[in-house]
């Protein structure tokens, strides 16, 4: 009997350690410290007194900027299918605006997203796209892993005969540091289902999102 407790103590402390040092939330004092730590690397003096504020508006814009991890993508997309008699056409939402972070730098990434799919009988509501957009772009990211999350979990939830998504996007990552190239911007795609099996599908949505923002994208 002496030997269990012994063993399963050592077990709690083998799960605590490594998952309070990689998944415990700091709390915003800490974040605060933390933004202090960076002005000083900078060469500042937080305590100056136009500092004083600055690490607590920091911390409130993070909330912001990263308000995408307190929500689940797909509870957004679950909320609002309705029937539709008979609607087979693809249904395109073009010029969907985002602000994200680069997950490389913490520097953000503006662009906009098109988002187009084929209904197999559900539709969601359109600003429920925005909305599944906005979810993702409010974490760290890159560009090619947004845009297939964007795209996977449309065609998770919502079933339909395929998925289009379209993400161009300027990187401030690119334009105020290292190479210092403004005006670039970055053109992402994934197509799923008859998007992607179907030329002739894929062409009406770029041709769509083309003539919306008149934009040249090739046709892939
Ligand atoms: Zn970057």
């Amino acid at each position: 009997m002496p030997t269990k407790p012994r063993t399963s103590a050592r077990r709690a402390v083998r799960r605590a350690t490594p998952s309070a040092s990689t998944t415990a939330r700091p709390s915003r004092a800490d974040a605060e410290d933390a933004v202090r730590t960076l002005i000083r690397w900078a060469g500042d003096d937080p305590t100056r007194e136009g500092l004083l504020e600055t690490p607590s508006r920091v911390v409130r814009s993070y909330e912001e900027f990263f308000a995408g991890y307190g929500h689940d993508p797909k509870l957004v997309l679950a909320r609002t299918f309705e029937e539709v008699d008979g609607y087979d056409e693809i249904i395109v939402l073009t010029d969907i605006r985002f602000e994200s972070h680069c997950e490389h730098h913490m520097v953000p990434i503006i662009g906009k997203a098109h988002i187009g799919y084929l209904p197999d009988r559900r539709v969601v509501g359109i600003s429920k796209l925005a909305r599944l957009v906005e979810v993702y772009a409010r974490r760290l990211q890159i560009q090619e892993k947004m845009t297939a999350q964007i795209a996977d979990a449309l065609q998770e939830v919502l079933k339909p005969r395929g998925v289009a998504v379209v993400v161009e996007a300027a990187h401030q990552c690119m334009t105020t540091r290292g190479v210092h190239k403004p005006g670039v911007s970055m053109v992402t795609s994934r197509m799923v289902g008859a998007f992607r099996s179907d030329a002739r599908t894929r062409r009406e949505f770029l041709s769509i999102i083309d003539m919306a923002g008149q934009r040249g994208i090739p046709n892939a």
